[in-house]
C-alpha cells in the first residue's frame, strides 16, 4: 500500500513499552506505505550518551540544563534508520549500550530534556508521511496524529526479544538481568511526572505477544486504510 499522490500523507504514532516491537513494526509500516520513520528513543540516548560521556551527572539539573545549551543534536532520517549526530559526531552506533539505555530513562523524566526535545521531533511531522515511535508520540508530541497506536506485549516475550537482540549486539545480559532492567525502565517511564508511557485515548491498542510482525502490520494497515 504505497502512498500516491492521491492519498493523504499521514501522521501515524506507535507508542508502548521496551521490547513491544515499535521499532521493528515501525519500520515495516513506514516501509509498506512509503513513509520516512524516527525513532524518537534515539533523541533520549543520544542526550544520555552526551551526559555519559561528559560525566556529568544526570540527575543535576543545573548540569543537564547547561549540557543542553551546548549540545548540538543534528538528526537525519535515511530509508529506515535514525542517524543521529551529536556535536557533528556520528554516535548512532552508541546508542544501544546498556549503559546508555539505562541512563536514557533517567534523563527522560526530566521536564528540561523533554522540553528541549518536543520541537525536534515534532519538526519531522510537519509534512506528514511519516510513522513514529516513541513513549508519548500520540499523548504529548503528535496529539493530532491521524492514526495511533499503542503496542504491548507480555513481561516474558518482551524479555525474550530484548535478550536475543542484546546477544546479537555481543552484550552480556542474562535473561533475568534484561527483565530487571526492563520492569525498572517501564517503571521509570510509567510513573514520571511529565509525558509518562500511557495510551492516548484514543489509541489502536495491540497485543503482540503472539502475533508475527506481518501480523501486527497488517492490522495496522487496516486502521490506517480507512484514513488515507
Ligand atoms: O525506545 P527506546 O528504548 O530507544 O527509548 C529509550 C528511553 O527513552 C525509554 O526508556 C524512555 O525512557 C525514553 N523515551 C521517552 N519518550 C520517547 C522515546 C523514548 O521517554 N518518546
Amino acid at each position: 500500500m504505497k502512498a500516491s499522490a492521491q492519498t493523504r500523507r499521514l501522521v501515524i504514532t506507535i507508542d508502548g513499552p521496551a521490547g513491544a516491537g515499535k521499532s521493528t513494526t515501525a519500520r515495516a509500516l513506514a516501509t509498506q506505505l512509503g513513509y520516512i520513520y524516527l525513532d524518537t528513543g534515539a533523541l533520549y540516548r543520544a542526550v544520555a550518551w552526551k551526559a555519559n560521556t561528559a560525566g556529568v551527572d544526570c540527575s543535576d539539573t543545573i548540569a543537564m540544563k547547561n549540557l543542553l545549551q551546548h549540545m548540538d543534536l543534528h538528526v537525519t532520517l535515511e530509508d529506515t534508520t535514525t542517524r543521529t549526530l551529536v556535536d557533528s559526531q556520528d554516535v548512532t552506533p552508541y546508542l544501544r549500550t546498556p549503559e546508555v539505555t539505562r541512563i536514557a530513562s533517567t534523563v527522560a523524566a526530566m521536564p528540561e530534556v523533554r522540553e528541549w526535545l518536543l520541537p525536534i521531533q515534532q519538526r519531522f511531522g510537519q509534512t506528514g508521511g511519516i510513522v513514529v515511535e516513541g513513549r508519548d508520540m500520540g499523548t504529548r508530541v503528535f496529539p493530532n496524529a491521524d492514526v495511533k497506536f499503542f503496542l504491548q506485549a507480555d513481561l516474558n516475550t518482551r524479555t525474550a526479544r530484548r535478550y536475543q537482540e542484546s546477544r546479537q549486539a555481543g552484550h552480556e545480559d542474562n535473561q533475568q538481568q534484561i527483565r530487571d532492567q526492563i520492569q525498572a525502565r517501564d517503571a521509570r517511564d510509567q510513573s514520571r511526572n511529565i509525558a509518562p508511557l500511557i495510551p492516548a485515548t484514543d489509541a489502536v491498542m495491540i497485543d503482540s505477544s503472539s502475533r508475527s510482525v506481518e501480523e501486527v502490520v497488517a492490522t495496522m494497515l487496516e486502521s490506517i486504510s480507512a484514513r488515507l
